[in-house]
């Protein structure tokens, strides 16, 4: 099964792979994971993905194709993963449609951009352990300490621009799927993503798990 979540920044998309993965054994891929571990190579090609990271801005279709089609090609996920982040643009998508990336099902989680600023700006990284977010609200943060950090790219003006591009880039995404996707196998869902974690999850889980 391969799964791809896209949604603004905030949205959950994140939190949502990692139940996912657990659930049906898929590996869990982040581009924006991968994009940082990249930065933090600091080689000097990524020295430009990370001035657009850092500005609230897309980084290539090339490069994020080159990424995705190098990093689903390996082994581990031969029997399917669960892609977060990917496709964010029409050029993205249009390698779908293009069958040069196979999908079956693709989630957005919506969510109003109200919400996701209050989110992001609550949002916590545990430099110890550091694929996972947290939120202020969680009282069982596992590092009682100092040793969290904001990702630099959840300051409010950026976060701003991460959502300008969203609109401009990835909202659109809908029309040109229900456009050029109809006939074809693969699912595109919207889900409610200002409900609990559990409630967006199950309503996922559903969708999967349907017998047709
Ligand atoms: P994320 O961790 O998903 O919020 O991604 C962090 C940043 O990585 C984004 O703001 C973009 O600059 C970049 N990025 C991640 N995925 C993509 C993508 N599919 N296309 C372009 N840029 C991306």
């Amino acid at each position: 099964m391969r799964i791809f979540l896209i949604g603004a920044p905030g949205s959950g998309k994140g939190t949502q792979a990692r139940l996912l993965s657990k659930r049906y054994h898929l590996i869990k891929i982040s581009i924006g994971e991968i994009l940082r571990e990249l930065i933090h190579n600091k080689t000097s090609p990524e020295k430009k993905i990370k001035n657009l990271i850092n500005k609230g801005k897309l980084v290539s279709d090339k490069t994020i194709i080159r990424i995705v089609k190098n990093r689903i090609s390996q082994k581990d996920c031969m029997s399917g993963f669960i892609l977060d982040g990917f496709p964010r643009t029409i050029g993205q998508a249009k390698i779908i449609s293009k069958n040069e990336i196979s999908v079956d099902y693709i989630f957005e989680l919506k969510i109003p951009t109200k919400i996701i600023i209050e989110r992001i700006l609550k949002r916590k990284k545990d430099s110890l352990t550091p694929k996972k977010t947290y939120s202020l609200k969680n009282e069982n943060l596992p590092h009682a300490n100092n040793n969290f950090f904001f990702r630099k790219d959840d300051d409010e003006v950026i976060i701003k621009k991460r959502l300008q591009e969203y609109k401009k880039f990835t909202q659109p995404l809908k029309t040109y799927w229900n456009k050029n996707f109809k006939n074809k196998k693969i699912q595109f869902f919207e889900i409610d993503g200002t409900q609990t974690i559990l409630n967006v999850y199950k309503d996922i889980k559903i969708i999967l798990e349907k017998k047709t």
